[in-house]
C-alpha cells in the first residue's frame, strides 16, 4: 500500500472547509454557465426563498429567472454588463425575488466569473445571495420619514434643521430641510460644514446676542429661543428660532430645531407698538388710565397712568381686593354693586372718589366693558379710569353758582323754591316733619337807596344778609327771593318756635349799626317778617310761603318792624 496521500480526500475536506464558512455566512450559492444557462444553487439558496433545493430541481436560468421581479431582472442584467465590460469588479446587486409565502424577498446578489471559455467569452460565474430584508425595510422606513419630514417642512414657512458645535467652536447644520434657502438665502449644502457664512448674514446690531444664546444653549442645555433680523438680499427681515440642544458623545453639542420667517408678524407689531405708544400718550394727555380685572383670579392690571392716579408706587401689589382699598369708604358699596350688575348692563360706568396715601380725596370717573369665558360667565372686566376731581370741583363752582345769589351769597330764588319743594315733599311723608316758612322784607329800603345810593343800599343788603346768616340756625335755609325780600325755610320747626327765633333776628337787626363806605352817621335798618308754617291741608309746596308773605303784608300794615305769624282764618 502506497502511503501516498490521496489528492482528492485532500480537496474534498478543503471543499468541506470551504462549505462551512459559506454556511457560517449564511448565504446562499449560486453557480451559473453563462453560456448554457446550467445552474446550481444550494440548500440556503432555496430556503431563502421558502423553498427546499428539492422542490426547485431541476434547477436552471430559468429557476431565477422566474422567481425574481421583473423590474429588478432589468437592473440585473444591466450590472452584469457593466462587470463583463469591466466597469465593476465584481457583480452587485439588490433584487426582490418571490417568497414560496408570496411576499417579496431582498436579496443582496453577487457574483464574480471563474472561467472563460476558449474564445474568451464569460463562462462560470459564482456567486451568493444574501438576504437583506430587514437591512432594506429599515431603510425604506428611514426614507419614507425623511420624505415625509421634507414634505412637512416645505409647508413650514421656514427651516427645520439640524445643528451642531464641535468641540473646536465650529458651527455647522448637518441636516437642513430646503426652507434653508428661503431663511438664510444659502444652499442646505454652503451650511452643511461650516456655518461661518451666517455671521454676515444676522444683522450687525443682533449678531452677539444670538450667538451668546446659542453658547448659553450649549453649556445651560437650554432650549435655544430667539427672534433675530438678518439681511437678504439688502433687506432686513425676521426670523424666529427654537431649538431644543443635546451633547454629543465628543462633547459638542446637537440641536434640533426650526427657524420660522416672521417679518410679517414683527412689522404687525412694530405698528401695534406705535399704535399703542400714541393710544398712551393720548391716555397720558387726557389722563385717562386702563385697566384690566381677572374675575376668576381676582387679579388686575393698571397702566401707569393709574398708579400716579391713585397715588401709589408703580410696584404696589395690586389685585381686585387691595383696589377696594383705595375706594372712598362711603363709595365701596356703590362700586361692588356696579360690578356685581355689570353682567346685566353689559359693563359699567360710575363716577367714584378714592382716598390716597396721603388722605387726599380725588374723584374718578370708571367705564368697564365685560368679556366672557366659553361658558357665557363673566370673565374678565376691561377698563378706563379718568381722574375728575377738577371736573367735580368745577361742577360743583358752578353748581354753587347756579344756586347762589351774587350779591349776598344766600341762596337764590330757585334754589330756594328747590329746597322748600324738597323739605315739602319730606312732610308730605311724614307729617309729623313740620317745618315753617319765614318771608322778610326791609322796612322803607326805598329811602337807603333815594338818600345814599343804590351802592349803598347793596352794601347794607350784604351787611344784612351776614348778619342773619349768623343768627338763624345751621339747620335754617336762607334765601333771597328778589330785591330786598328774603325766605327762611326752618325744617323740624312749628309756627311758635319759628316766630321766637324770627323775633330774635328782628331785633338783632334793629339793633345793629350798619357803617358803609362814605356815610358818617350809622345807619339803623329795620325788617317786617311774616311766619307760617305747613299745614296738613296744604295742596302745594308753596302755599306756607304764601301764608307768610300774608303774614308779612300785616307786619307791614301793622308799623312794620314786627313779626308776625299766620293766622288761620278758620282757626
Ligand atoms: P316797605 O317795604 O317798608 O313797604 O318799603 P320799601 O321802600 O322797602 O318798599 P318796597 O319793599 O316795595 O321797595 C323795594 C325797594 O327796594 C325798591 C328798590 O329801590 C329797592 N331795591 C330792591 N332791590 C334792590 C337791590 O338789589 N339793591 C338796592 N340797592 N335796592 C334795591
Ligand atoms: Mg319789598
Ligand atoms: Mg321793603
Amino acid at each position: 500500500m502506497s502511503a501516498t496521500p490521496d489528492p482528492s480526500a485532500h480537496y474534498k475536506s478543503e471543499i468541506q472547509r470551504l462549505q462551512s464558512i459559506i454556511d457560517g455566512t449564511r448565504a446562499g450559492t449560486w453557480e451559473w454557465n453563462v453560456q448554457t444557462g446550467e445552474t446550481r444553487f444550494n440548500e440556503r439558496w432555496a430556503n431563502m426563498l421558502g423553498y427546499s433545493l428539492a422542490e426547485l430541481e431541476p434547477t436552471s436560468i430559468d429557476t431565477w429567472l422566474a422567481l425574481t421581479h421583473p423590474d429588478d431582472l432589468t437592473i440585473s442584467e444591466k450590472r452584469l454588463a457593466e462587470y463583463f465590460a469591466g466597469t465593476t469588479d465584481f457583480y452587485e446587486c439588490v433584487i426582490r425575488m418571490r417568497h414560496k409565502q408570496g411576499q417579496w424577498v431582498w436579496i443582496e446578489d453577487r457574483g464574480k466569473l471563474i472561467s472563460r471559455s476558449a474564445d474568451n467569452k464569460p463562462e462560470w460565474m459564482t456567486g451568493t445571495h444574501i438576504d437583506v430584508t430587514e437591512a432594506h425595510s429599515a431603510r425604506v422606513e428611514r426614507d419614507e420619514v425623511s420624505r415625509r419630514i421634507e414634505k412637512i417642512s416645505a409647508t413650514i414657512p421656514g427651516v427645520i434643521y439640524q445643528f451642531t458645535l464641535s468641540p473646536e467652536g465650529v458651527l455647522g447644520f448637518p441636516y437642513s430641510s430646503e426652507g434653508m434657502e428661503q431663511i438664510y438665502g444659502v444652499s442646505q449644502e454652503e451650511v452643511r460644514e461650516d456655518a461661518e457664512i451666517l455671521k454676515k448674514i444676522i444683522h450687525p446690531d443682533d449678531l452677539e446676542r444670538v450667538l451668546d444664546g446659542v453658547i448659553e444653549s450649549a453649556e445651560q442645555l437650554t432650549v435655544w429661543h430667539d427672534e433675530y433680523r438678518v439681511i437678504i438680499d439688502g433687506k432686513v427681515e425676521w426670523r424666529e428660532g427654537h431649538s431644543t440642544p443635546e451633547r454629543m458623545a465628543d462633547g459638542g453639542t446637537i440641536w434640533h430645531g426650526i427657524i420660522m420667517d416672521v417679518t410679517h408678524r414683527k412689522k404687525l407689531e412694530q405698528e401695534l407698538g406705535v399704535y399703542q405708544g400714541r393710544l398712551e400718550q393720548a391716555q397720558a394727555i387726557a389722563q385717562i388710565g386702563c385697566w384690566e380685572a381677572d374675575i376668576k383670579h381676582q387679579s388686575a392690571w393698571w397702566s401707569d397712568i393709574n398708579y400716579d392716579i391713585f397715588g401709589l408706587p408703580r410696584d404696589y401689589e395690586l389685585t381686585m381686593e387691595t383696589f377696594l382699598q383705595h375706594v372712598h369708604p362711603d363709595d365701596v358699596d356703590m362700586v361692588k354693586r356696579a360690578e356685581a350688575q355689570a353682567e346685566y348692563q353689559n359693563g359699567y360706568e360710575i363716577k367714584h372718589r378714592i382716598v390716597r396715601p396721603n388722605g387726599e380725596i380725588r374723584w374718578v370717573h370708571e367705564i368697564a366693558s365685560i368679556e366672557y369665558d366659553d361658558n357665557g360667565a363673566v370673565s374678565r372686566f376691561i377698563g378706563t379710569v379718568q381722574d375728575i376731581t377738577d371736573y367735580k370741583k368745577l361742577e360743583e363752582k358752578l353748581r354753587l353758582q347756579a344756586s347762589t345769589d351774587e350779591l349776598t351769597r344766600l341762596a337764590n330764588r330757585r334754589s330756594f323754591m328747590q329746597s322748600l319743594a324738597h323739605e315739602y315733599a319730606r312732610y308730605e311723608r311724614h307729617p309729623e316733619a313740620v317745618a315753617s316758612v319765614l318771608m322778610l322784607d326791609i322796612d322803607f329800603f326805598k329811602r337807603i337807596n333815594d338818600t345814599f345810593g343804590h351802592a349803598v343800599g347793596d352794601d347794607v343788603l350784604v351787611q344784612l344778609a351776614q348778619l342773619m346768616a349768623e343768627r338763624f340756625r345751621k339747620t335754617d335755609m336762607l334765601g333771597r327771593l328778589g330785591g330786598e325780600e328774603f325766605a327762611v325755610l326752618m325744617p323740624h320747626t312749628l309756627a311758635d318756635e319759628a316766630e321766637q327765633v324770627a323775633e330774635l333776628v328782628r331785633q338783632a337787626i334793629a339793633d345793629m349799626d350798619i357803617v358803609v363806605n362814605g356815610v358818617e352817621r350809622p345807619l339803623s335798618i329795620t325788617i317786617s317778617i311774616g311766619v307760617s308754617q305747613f299745614l296738613p291741608s296744604d295742596q302745594r309746596d308753596d302755599e306756607g310761603l304764601l301764608r307768610a308773605d300774608k303774614a308779612l303784608y300785616q307786619a307791614k300794615s301793622n308799623g312794620r318792624n314786627k313779626v308776625v305769624a299766620y293766622q288761620n282764618k278758620k282757626g
